[in-house]
């Protein structure tokens, strides 16, 4: 029997975006903000990168619903870091390991990583600091080189002006870990934005 050609690409990871974060300023102040939330599913399992805001945990559940996504199947969550808005609904996936940052101290019950880890073929969680000390990204292989990547690069303005998240608690390392995830994606799906290009990437 000829193996269906959908077979093979079912085998690559694919990245789904699930709610695009939002950023609120008054002036140079942040009033407002909840990530962007993404799903990726490898190798037969479903992981969740970044949960947003406590406040948008019903919407969350809405937009799951409606790209028939069922929390209870989530395997894994990743938090790109420990601030609020990008842990608040960790608890509408009862089933899954939450893996974070060891520098972000994660509540008892996670799965602390210190470096990089490859999660499953193609997918991995890269240290990416300098927003905090523990920020790390999600490195997709799909039919693209997606990099999910918190607030390393908050929205797309960042990638735009070349500069670095306004909130760092080390700049250069912030600016390091921006470059090198520009270095590597072709698309990137920041902490408070929609995805978009990277310019000139094969
Ligand atoms: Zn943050």
């Amino acid at each position: 029997m000829q193996p269906r050609a959908s077979a093979v690409a079912a085998d690559r990871p694919r990245v789904r975006l699930v709610r695009k974060g939002s950023l609120v300023r008054e002036g140079a102040r942040v009033v407002d903000a909840s990530s962007t939330v993404t799903l990726v599913e490898a190798s037969g399992k479903h992981i969740i990168v970044d949960t947003g805001l406590p406040r948008d945990c019903d919407k969350l559940l809405f937009d799951l619903n409606s790209m028939r996504a069922d929390p209870e199947t989530v395997d894994v969550v990743v938090n790109t870091h420990l601030h609020m808005d990008h842990c608040g609904c960790n608890e509408l996936f009862p089933n899954a390991i939450v893996y974070a940052h060891v520098l972000e101290d994660p509540p008892v019950g996670t799965n602390r990583v210190s470096g990089a880890v490859t999660l499953l073929p193609g997918v991995e969680i890269v240290p990416t600091p300098g927003h905090t000390p523990g920020s790390v990204s999600v490195f997709v292989s799909a039919e693209k080189r997606y990099a999910i990547c918190g607030d390393a690069i908050p929205q797309k303005a960042n990638y735009d002006s070349n500069t670095p998240p306004a909130i760092a608690f080390d700049r250069g390392l912030a600016t390091k870990s921006m470059e090198m995830i520009i270095g590597w994606a072709q698309i990137i799906i920041p902490g408070h934005d929609g995805p978009f290009d990277v310019v000139g990437k094969r």
